[in-house]
């Protein structure tokens, strides 16, 4: 059999909240020429927390870079090809283990999870005037149950095991990207513990301006930049893993996203449009975040991104499923609100755990509306698309008020996008188009692209000129924009609702 002839490949490891999937692309063309996708199971232990198995993530990344090494070869594609395996992932997921035995010493808790809530009122009440954002100055960031080093302070807290290994110094602490890279570079024995800036941006313990390690947020963790190779990966073993993004960043690079004023929105698990603002970090002044939005090589500057984080998005179809049962899969979902085209005056605020921006409010909790003898299931369906929408249009009022220049379309991505309804819902909610590229897997595409970079591969999407090659789906606004107001209007009412429900 004759072996495809094909230029330099690149790979990623894409580890999200609802999934894992390992993807390699043709650095020539960006095309994706295979790949596979394994779920991840959530635990919610009691309410408000979520968690998963680190194990089970780890064994999910074998298994997905296993799988599509067979599949490639099927294609009589040469997994020698492949030059470098960037990694993206899930951000904030807060992980502790044992650097002797590789065990966790816990479960992942997951950024949505809320039980940091009384460790966050505490933080709160020490700062001055009992200010959220005390340290904002220095990491971008609200003081939030969201961010990982409060998550690092409950587990020191409250599990023994942690606790126990802090003291005898066999603690080690990451985010999702950490404990894979330690994994696949040889754990226990010789492993690699880093991390990179994106997801550092992220913990509440870095400074984004010197992009270090802030000794007054934290005095015991230390950054390194790296370049390993994969040591325990079978068919893989010996290739770079030579560039690390955080899923929102890798989102931004993979939509090409380079200029200052560029914006996308990715819909999973939560909602984040992220907004680049190049090489200087700007301060919100309608509460969104400023993180690091990427930094592509030692010598290249640091870009930063304005960020409206969503915490719940296809969560919500999730909840639908499992907890309601009224759609057996993601994709009825769409059929079930498509047959009514309406909420009939139903609005759903799924503020399952508290809302994110632009409200940064852990006590808000869900609730569901102006429902009459009429409304049924489809309505509800409805509802809940049309939350997806509301939620973005409230961060994209935000990031046009902060900047002063609105966005004139939205670029889009992540699992939700595959729902035409949603999008054409997005389109008619702000007013502006909404434009879809047709290769979906951008997250993986800005790992894979970072990675390729890293080892001198050039992916094709980093050209400017071949841009117009590119091909999307555009949604255009089709309701008129007073409609579209009255609605909204009632939709922050519905939200303020959900704030001051207790009241
Ligand atoms: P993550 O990176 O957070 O794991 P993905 O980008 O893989 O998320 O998207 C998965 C999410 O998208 C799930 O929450 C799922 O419920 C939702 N989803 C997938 N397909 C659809 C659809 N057709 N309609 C609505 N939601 C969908």
């Amino acid at each position: 059999s004759h072996r495809i002839m094909l230029g330099p490949l690149v790979a990623a490891i894409d580890q999200g909240t609802s999934s894992t999937r390992f993807l390699v692309f043709n650095s020539k063309t960006a095309e994706l020429l295979s790949h596979h996708q394994v779920e991840i199971k959530q635990s919610f232990p009691k309410e408000g927390w979520v968690e998963e198995d680190p194990k089970e993530i780890l064994q999910s990344v074998y298994e997905c870079m296993e799988r599509t090494c067979e599949k490639l070869t099927q294609l009589n594609i040469d997994i020698s090809n492949i030059k470098a395996i960037g990694v993206t992932n899930q951000r904030e997921t807060t992980l502790v283990w044992d650097k002797e035995t590789g065990e966790p010493l816990y479960n992942a808790i997951v950024w949505l999870d809320l039980r940091t809530q009384s460790t966050v009122e505490r933080l709160i009440n020490k700062t001055p005037g009992r200010n959220k954002n005390h340290l904002k100055h220095k990491t971008g960031l609200p003081i939030s149950t969201y961010f990982s080093a409060v998550k690092l302070r409950w587990l020191m807290d409250n599990v023994d095991e942690v606790h126990q290994a802090v003291v005898s110094h066999r603690a080690m602490f990451g985010t999702v990207d950490s404990w894979l890279i330690w994994c696949l570079t040889g754990g226990k024995s010789g492993g690699v513990h880093c991390t990179d800036v994106t997801n550092a941006s992220r913990t509440m313990l870095f400074n984004i301006h010197t992009m270090d390690w802030d000794p007054e947020l934290c005095k015991c963790l230390y950054l390194l930049s790296f370049f390993f190779s994969c040591q325990k990966s079978g068919a893989l073993s010996g290739i770079p893993i030579s560039g690390c993004l955080g899923d929102q960043s890798a989102a931004l690079v993979g939509q090409m996203c380079f200029q200052d004023g560029q914006a996308k929105n990715t819909y999973g698990t939560g909602c984040f449009l992220l907004r680049n603002t190049g090489v200087k970090p700007v301060m919100s002044e309608h509460g969104l975040l400023t993180t690091v939005a990427y930094k592509l090589g030692r010598d290249k500057p640091a870009c930063y991104a304005l960020e409206g984080s969503v915490a719940i998005a296809g969560a919500v179809v999730r909840w639908l499923q499992d907890n309601l049962g009224i759609i057996g899969s993601s994709e009825e979902l769409e059929k079930l609100a498509a047959s009514v085209g309406t909420s009939y005056g139903c609005y759903f605020v799924p503020a399952f755990s508290g809302l994110y921006a632009p409200y940064w409010e852990p006590s808000a909790r869900g609730i569901i509306c102006g429902l009459t003898q009429f409304t049924n299931k489809s309505h509800l369906a409805f509802a809940a698309l049309e939350a997806v929408c509301f939620q973005t249009r409230e961060i994209l009022d935000a990031m046009n008020q902060d900047s002063g220049i609105p966005l004139t379309q939205l670029q889009v991505d992540g699992g939700m996008t595959s729902n035409k309804l949603l999008m054409q819902l997005q389109a008619d909610i702000l007013c502006i188009p909404v434009v879809k590229p047709s290769m979906p897997e951008t997250t993986a595409l800005g790992a894979a692209m970072a990675a390729g970079a890293a080892e001198g591969v050039s992916v094709w999407s980093l050209n400017p000129e071949d841009l117009s090659e590119v091909t999307s789906e555009k949604f255009e606004p089709q309701i008129n924009p007073e409609e579209s107001e009255f609605r909204y209007a009632r939709w922050k009412k519905a939200v303020e609702k959900s704030m001051n429900w207790e009241t």
